[in-house]
């Protein structure tokens, strides 16, 4: 980045604030602006499903940091502005009410936005979806109201607002073209443990199961068709059939995408002046081949981080280790690491009391899955990150001992797992 020139961001979410953040802990001086679109100062979006839908936090509540951060850093903060166009040559960005902002660095953190549903009928009032706090605002005064509630996609958002919708009385439908609720996020055992408590908990779930056509009355969704021919009554449709990353803006300036906008190991895309960090970086997994684009707050953050230190002068390749939550109802799900093609699972712990799945890949662990079972949460991601060799014949011992693994581990040499040559994957999380 040339002497005296500034950072500019393009999206004021998750990634974008810690970015800023970060850049003045390590002692940037020069002017950042972060660009939103949306009208409000930048917020945090898992609460929306969960205890915003909960009633349990007012929108003040979600802000991620007060006025004072912003003034107090000398960070510029422009929201409800659109950025349109992107001049890398001239190396300016152009924002939706004609003014332009040059940068020295520019940073994209679009993030991603709901996967549109393909069906005809999506366009009828009361079909909607969960991203932004204004379509949590919505939902929620729906949800007041609503008799027959659709949730079409059994993913963390979907199986997330239905537990929602319990909690307030309302049983849920919930539909989803995949046979396995979680899709590929979670193991079997995870995955069938939260099925099996969402029924139990009045949700009817329907897998396997393909929606054709939504229809209605006076513009006003009534119900939904499915493939088999099953009508549904459904005054309010929820649709969580994933994401798209917002790329627009990179792919009209010419740098590439696939499925997220393609950065290096150090985030950078091919023009050295442009990084891309959060839910819309394709960047090179770590633990294998090919590249992934990972959902979630962890990777937003960490991501930012990594990031303001290479700007910062001290560049360092992205490597840090995939977590997640998932709150539903009563179930706590934490993720470490990423389970996509493994090929072996150890189940520890019992379903009503908590337990935890460790995911083995070619005998090496790749990700463990705990419910309502934190404390293995916290020893697996120090034993990831670690890379301390546990073996599935450890696990099944019930006498063995996470903690007292890593204690062992901690006094002696770390012997390293072998690193396995992975599938690429797609989306991750959320
Ligand atoms: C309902 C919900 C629940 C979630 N729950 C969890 C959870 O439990 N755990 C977890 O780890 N993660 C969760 N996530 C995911 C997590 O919120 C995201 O991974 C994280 O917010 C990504 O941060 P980001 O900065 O990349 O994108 P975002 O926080 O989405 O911010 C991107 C911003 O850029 C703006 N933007 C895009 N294009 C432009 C443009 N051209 N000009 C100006 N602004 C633009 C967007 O409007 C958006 O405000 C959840 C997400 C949702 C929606």
């Amino acid at each position: 980045m040339s002497p005296g020139s500034g950072v500019v961001v393009v999206g004021a979410g998750q990634a974008a604030v810690q970015l800023a953040e970060s850049l003045r802990e390590a002692g940037f001086t020069g002017p950042v602006t972060l660009v939103g679109e949306e009208p409000r100062p930048p917020y945090q979006r898992p609460p929306l499903s969960k205890e915003y839908l909960a009633g349990k936090v007012t929108p003040e509540d979600l802000v991620l940091r007060g006025e004072w951060f912003y003034a107090d850093r000398g960070v510029e903060l422009l929201v409800g502005r659109r950025a349109v166009h992107l001049d890398r040559a001239g190396r300016r960005l152009t924002l939706d009410d004609g003014a332009v902002l040059s940068y020295g660095h520019l940073v994209l953190a679009t993030g991603a936005r709901p996967r549109p549903l393909p069906i005809p009928g999506a366009d009828l009032d009361g079909v909607g979806n969960l991203h932004t706090l204004g379509d949590a605002q919505e939902l929620r005064e729906r949800m007041e109201s609503a008799r027959d509630v659709v949730v079409i996609g059994a993913g963390f958002i979907g199986l997330e607002f239905a537990a929602a919708c319990g909690a307030r009385g309302v049983s849920p439908v919930v539909l989803d073209v995949a046979g396995q609720v979680m899709g590929r996020a979670v193991s079997a055992p995870v995955a069938a443990h939260f099925a099996e408590r969402h029924q139990r908990n009045g949700t009817r779930l329907l897998l396997g199961r393909t929606p054709v056509e939504l229809t209605g009355r006076g513009g006003k969704v009534g119900a939904m068709r499915l493939a088999d021919g099953e009508s549904l009554p459904a005054d309010m449709v929820v649709t969580g059939i994933g994401v798209l990353p917002n790329v627009e803006l990179a792919e009209a300036a010419g740098l590439e995408t696939a499925d997220g906008i393609v950065v290096d190991q150090y985030l950078r895309t091919a023009d050295p002046a442009v990084s891309a960090i959060g839910d819309c970086a394709a960047f090179p997994d770590p633990r294998g081949v090919g590249r992934i684009r990972l959902e979630s707050v962890q990777n937003a953050a960490d991501q930012a981080r990594c990031l303001a230190a290479a700007l910062t002068g001290t560049a360092r390749p992205y490597t840090t280790l995939p977590w997640f939550w998932s709150y539903q109802g009563d179930l706590r799900l934490q993720i470490a690491g990423l389970s996509t093609g493994h090929d072996h699972t150890v189940v520890r712990g019992e379903p009503d009391e908590g337990f935890s799945v460790f995911c083995f890949r070619e005998g090496s662990l790749v990700a463990v899955e705990s419910v309502n079972r934190a404390p293995d949460h916290m020893a697996a991601r120090r034993l990831l990150t670690a890379g301390i060799r546990v073996t599935p014949d450890d696990l099944s011992d019930p006498g063995f001992s996470l903690r007292t693994q890593l204690t062992r581990a901690a006094a002696a040499p770390a012997r390293h797992q072998p690193r396995n040559r992975g599938t690429p994957s797609g989306t991750g999380a959320a």
